[in-house]
């Protein structure tokens, strides 16, 4: 940092903690890189290219891990709540990130720090607190074992009410790689398997409580624009409530009439608020958006209305007692639950991938199960996409004979809701069949051999989320080839399109045109890759996508007084992907030869459903893109003339020489 110079909307220094030399220091960070980079994911991935050495051990003390809040969080922008957990990763052996809510984010800020980074491995179990001026390590003996919930609670009554935690579970402590980083009670950094790395460093959690904030640079525009902003979001009345109420009875019939693209802004507002995500848990499993089966069923026949609308959002509001948001969210399209019969108080709804990765693609209609499934993922530290896709993977190796009810312990049906809830606690304690899972499809389809790996459905390493790319087409790619695989929140045209993603940033450049022409997709896809790149990196919910406009260049000049431009923004947002592509590839894996189930192609396609007929031409579409991305797709980089426009040419060249 320069001297003397105070800098806006940051610290400017982050927090190394070795945790086997027990060490804690500040790490001054160059003003530069906040613009080129923003903060969270952006920023941690070009500062771990510096500091992770190249070919670390994913588990091993070498490895690197960092929890880095958005670069808006903590100013109360809306939206803003969000940190980032980076790192290599052990699922794909590539760059790591992944993203989550809540409002532990915000407390790093309040801290005093930009983002705080755990190297080396401890021999005994340890945890991080900032609760005063000095951080300390203390053993955690007493909360090893312990689920999030539990761990949380702990924390509370040893550091004092309102510490902000996030923490490993008995999954995460037994380096399951789909295990990952939970804060308050179940708000979770699920993917890319960072939970397992936190879980090998011995480090069972980092507690926070601070009251510091940098300064804002302009804060009566930064807070005239942020509260402008929050005006749009009136609580919905009685119609919109009864309106939407239908909308799992009119699933049906939209499947037959088609999805309305680019869905009003005030309809999704309404939507969210009211029922969460799980709005999709019956419309989705109609259209052919959730997969079914393990990606081999369709859902109008093999999870009929009958069965969907068993686990709508409707039926899932009987269990609410009241609704939960993030910090500085608008939205707030979480809500607290009560299932009396399965003694659950106060736990969080489930989202749709859970809804629809442990209901309709487990054949799986039992809507208490779902909330149970949730929560014991919630308190294990499991990723409810990756946990729900292992249990598919095991009911289809039963159906087919590879497993048996002696090696499971019980039968393992599709739709066996009991048998579901009984392997996914098997998984989390790697008991029994269990440990053969609790790595994922791909460890257990090596371990059980006998051909499984046909079921296994993945991308290079991670489990596919319930978004089906037979119905977004240009999802397949971004599953197939970002640099953190099957992610269905990152960037994809024809997946945002579903929201007005085209009113979301002013000035961003999408064409017209008619939206199969692969030149045209290939153009607007690069536009929101840039979009989706910046806005993580700000630090923002996804959701902030589908509800129009979000004055994100106002927020990001106000608040650091950069002057920042549209171009800028999504140049921003181009070269934090070009960096996410850099990490992969010095660690060997080429993001853009990244392997994909071929069911997730169409391959073979299904005979029956909304998206019958269905072939996804990969190789063409990664052809387009990648021209127009500026990649090259035998080396996985960005070409040296994109790399000298983004200001990544020194990187670039190191890498390649
Ligand atoms: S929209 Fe939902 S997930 Fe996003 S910040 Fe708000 S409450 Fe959290």
């Amino acid at each position: 940092m320069r001297m003397g110079f105070m800098p806006s909307g940051y610290f400017g220094k982050m927090l190394m903690v070795d945790l086997s030399k027990e060490r804690i220091d500040e790490m001054e960070v160059d003003d530069d890189l906040y613009k080129q980079y923003l903060g969270g994911y952006g920023l941690g991935v070009r500062l771990l290219l510096d500091i992770i050495p190249k070919g670390a051990k994913p588990l091993g003390a070498d490895n690197v891990l960092g929890l880095l809040p958005g670069l808006l969080t903590g100013f109360g922008a809306p939206f803003s709540g969000r940190f980032m957990a980076v790192g290599k990763s052990p699922l794909t052996n590539g760059w790591g990130d992944s993203n989550a809510g809540g409002y532990f984010g915000p407390e790093i800020r309040k801290c005093g720090y930009d983002g705080l980074f755990f190297k080396g491995e401890s021999k005994d179990p340890v945890y991080l607190a900032v609760t005063s001026e000095k951080p300390e390590i203390f053993g955690a003996d007493r909360i090893w074992g312990k689920d999030c919930v539990e761990t949380e609670d702990e924390m509370n009554r040893i550091h004092g009410k309102g510490v902000r935690t996030a923490s490993v579970g008995p999954a995460g402590e037994k380096v399951s790689l789909i295990s990952g980083i939970v804060t308050d009670r179940g708000r979770v950094a699920a993917r890319s398997g960072l939970g397992a790395v936190m879980g090998s460093k011995r480090l069972k959690a980092v507690v926070l409580k601070g009251s510091k904030k940098p300064t804002v640079f302009s804060p009566k525009d930064f807070y005239d624009v942020s509260k402008k902003y929050n005006q749009g979001f009136n609580k919905p009345g009685a119609v919109a409530k009864g309106f939407l109420g239908l909308s799992s009875y009119a699933a049906g019939l939209i499947r037959r009439l088609g999805l309305p693209s680019n869905a009003d802004a005030s309809v999704v507002k309404n939507a969210f608020q009211i029922y969460g995500t799980t709005i999709g848990n019956t419309l989705s499993a109609e259209i052919g958006d959730s997969p079914v089966k393990n990606w081999k069923g369709v859902g109008y026949r093999d999870f009929p209305l009958k069965k969907s609308k068993r686990i709508s959002g409707q039926k899932m509001l009987e269990y609410v007692k009241k609704p939960y948001g993030c910090s500085a969210c608008p939205l707030r399209c979480g809500a607290l639950m009560d299932v009396p019969k399965k003694g659950l108080t106060g736990v969080h709804r489930p989202e749709y991938e859970t809804s629809a990765s442990f209901g309709t693609l487990l054949l799986n209609d039992d809507v208490e199960s779902l909330i149970q499934l949730s929560d014991i993922c919630n308190r294990s530290g499991l990723d409810t996409i990756s946990a729900g896709m292992t249990v598919a993977f095991a009911m289809e190796c039963y159906e087919k004979g590879i497993l048996d009810q002696k090696e499971v312990g019980f039968p393992l049906e599709w739709g066996n809701a009991r048998g579901i809830v009984s392997l996914l606690e098997l998984m989390v304690k790697r008991e029994g069949v269990g440990d053969i899972l609790a790595d994922g499809v791909k460890v257990a389809s090596t371990k059980l051999g006998k051909n499984s790996h046909r079921y296994a459905v993945h991308a290079s390493g991670q489990e596919l989320p319930m978004h089906d790319s037979r119905l977004w087409e240009s999802l397949a790619f971004t599953y197939a080839y970002d640099p953190t695989p099957g992610r269905h929140t990152a960037a994809s045209i024809d997946f945002s399109e579903m929201g007005p993603i085209k009113d979301y940033l002013e000035g961003a450049p999408f064409i017209k045109g008619q939206r199969d022409d692969l030149c045209v997709k290939a153009k607007n896809q690069k536009v929101v890759t840039g979009i989706h790149q910046a806005m993580s990196s700000a630090g923002l919910c996804l959701f902030s996508m589908n509800v129009g406009r979000y004055p994100m260049l106002e927020l990001v000049n106000s608040c650091t007084g950069w002057n920042m431009t549209v171009d800028e923004l999504l140049d921003t947002g181009w070269r934090i992907q070009a960096l996410r592509h850099m990490f992969s590839v010095r660690e060997g894996i080429n993001p853009l030869e990244g392997k994909i189930h071929p069911r997730a192609l169409g391959k073979p396609p299904l005979k029956r459903g909304p998206t019958a007929g269905v072939t996804i031409d990969l190789e063409k579409m990664k052809d387009a893109f990648c021209q127009e991305l500026g990649y090259d797709s035998k080396t996985g980089l960005v070409s040296e003339e994109e790399a000298e426009r983004l200001g990544i040419e020194n990187i670039l060249k190191q890498m390649t020489s």
